[in-house]
């Protein structure tokens, strides 16, 4: 396993960890979850991300109770938790978005959950266009000056109001945010590439980056239909197989003009697909799904494959695949 900074932080996360996301609770049950993150573990994965509205908040106690039962030791493994979708179905109020009470609800509720003292990660999952933004950082800011939190972070927030959090927080001596999670892979780019260059460079801040197989469509295992028992054939995933299918199937059709590239490699383009997102530095790094072990065990296999992407293979990948 490679280990890489998060940004300019001094921690230090495996290049590949593993999430939860609609996995955990639905597909993945307690002694899957006991296997997949055993075997992501050993593998020297250090960094487990969730959420607490994956499956409710669900994810987060299956997560919780599997690490307690591997007993993994606290100080060799990072954990996290995102805030603002909520952790039911039908929230509150008070009980979504990124006022100081529903962070602070949240991140003690995911505590609980997850079963730890502290959140080595914690994100706001998105903007929150009713809160402002000096009050977010500000609720963030305490929860690390009270140790419950280390590193706080942002998910698919626009550039732009991560800067603005970056100002509010030198203005007012608050702890900046240390990272963003954002999606990336080989159908999404732009966000990572373009706009988020820059925070990169100035700021520092870290990517620990989602969906790098575009929930399976890079695998190929889409390309002549939708098999039943795959995340896009769950009839509870319905909105994400019309996302990734949408325009006449755009994306697939990038994915099968991806396909010759792999197979001239001989390796798996989902191989090839998770170590064209490690090659990108300001990737911390890569949060794999998987629902079975055998599809870990391969993806664990990407960083060998990155020094097969030279600069010629990495030319004709971006040729190929869109933005
Ligand atoms: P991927 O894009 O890698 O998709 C994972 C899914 O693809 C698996 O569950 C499996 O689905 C299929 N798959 C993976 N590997 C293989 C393989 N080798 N062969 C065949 N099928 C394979 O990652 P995720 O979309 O799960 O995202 C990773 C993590 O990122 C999440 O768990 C979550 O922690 C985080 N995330 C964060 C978001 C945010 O807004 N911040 C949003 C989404 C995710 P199946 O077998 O069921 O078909």
């Amino acid at each position: 396993m490679e280990y890489r900074r998060l940004g300019a932080t001094g921690l230090k996360l495996s290049a590949l960890s593993y999430g939860a996301w609609v996995t955990f609770g639905r597909q993945v049950g307690r002694s899957a979850a006991r296997e997949l993150i055993a075997l992501a573990y050993d593998s020297g994965v250090n960094f487990f991300d969730n959420a607490e509205t994956y499956n409710a908040g669900e994810a987060e106690k299956l997560m919780g109770d599997v690490i307690a039962d591997l007993r993994l030791p606290r100080d060799a493994y990072c954990v996290s938790s995102k805030v603002y979708f909520g952790a039911s179905i039908d929230p509150k109020p008070t009980q979504r978005g990124l006022s100081r009470k529903h962070v602070f609800d949240a991140c003690h509720q995911a505590l609980d959950r997850l079963r730890v003292d502290y959140l080595d990660l914690y994100f706001c999952h998105r903007p929150d266009p009713d809160t402002p933004v000096l009050e977010t950082v500000w609720a963030m800011d305490t929860l690390v000056r009270q140790g419950k939190v280390l590193y706080w972070g942002t998910s698919e927030w626009p550039a732009t109001l991560i800067e603005e959090a970056h100002r509010v927080a030198r203005e007012n001596h608050l702890v900046p945010p240390s990272m963003e999670q954002p999606q990336y892979n080989l159908l999404h780019r732009e966000r990572v590439e373009n706009e988020y260059a820059s925070l990169c460079a100035d700021h520092g801040m870290g990517t620990t980056i989602w969906s790098p197989l575009a929930s399976g469509l890079l695998t190929g295992k889409y390309n002549d239909g939708i098999p039943e028992d795959s995340r896009l054939g769950l009839p509870a995933n319905a909105w994400l197989r019309d996302e990734l299918t949408a325009n006449d199937g755009a994306k697939l059709k990038t994915v099968r003009a991806l396909a010759p590239i792999a197979a001239e490699l001989d390796m798996p383009l989902s191989r090839l697909a998770l170590a064209w997102c490690l090659k990108n530095p300001n990737v911390s790094t890569v949060i794999l799904g998987a629902s079975r072990k055998e599809q870990l065990a391969e993806n664990l296999l990407a960083l060998d494959a990155m020094p097969l992407l030279t600069n010629d293979v990495m030319s004709r990948i971006k040729a190929t695949a869109t933005m």
